[in-house]
C-alpha cells in the first residue's frame, strides 16, 4: 500500500500499532494541545507524513466522538477555525477515507504545511 510516510516513520508506526498501541488509549485524547479553541485542539502527529510534509498537525475535537456525534456548537467552531487558524496557518486539510483511517473512532482533520523538494 502506498504511504505518505517515510519507510522509517511507516515502521516505527506499525511496530506502536502492532504493540497494541491503539489499546492503550486514544492517541488523540491524549496528546497535548499546540492550540486549544472551546471545543477543538490542534496536536502533533506522532507519526507524521514525512513523505509530503514538513509540519503534520491534526485537528481533533476535545470529546471523543466521531464526525455524525458532533454538536451543532462543534461544527459551528469549525466552520469559523478552518477559514481563520487553518487557512492561516497549513497549506493542505486533509481527511483519511474510512479505509485509511487509524483511528475511525475521534474525528480528525490532518493540517499539513508541504516539504519543499
Ligand atoms: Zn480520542
Amino acid at each position: 500500500m502506498v504511504s505518505l510516510r517515510t519507510t522509517a516513520i511507516e515502521e516505527a508506526y506499525k511496530q506502536w500499532r502492532d504493540a497494541g498501541g491503539l489499546q492503550q488509549g486514544c492517541p488523540l485524547c491524549r496528546n497535548t494541545p499546540l492550540e486549544q479553541f472551546t471545543y477543538w485542539k490542534v496536536i502533533v502527529n506522532d507519526f507524521p507524513y514525512d513523505k509530503v510534509a514538513e509540519k503534520h498537525h491534526m485537528l481533533v475535537p476535545l470529546r471523543h466522538v466521531t464526525e455524525g456525534e458532533l454538536t451543532e456548537e462543534e461544527k459551528q467552531e469549525l466552520q469559523t477555525i478552518k477559514p481563520t487558524y487553518l487557512n492561516d496557518n497549513y497549506q493542505f486539510i486533509i481527511e483519511a477515507t474510512h479505509k485509511t483511517k487509524s483511528v475511525p473512532e475521534h474525528f480528525h482533520l490532518h493540517l499539513i504545511v508541504v516539504r519543499e523538494l
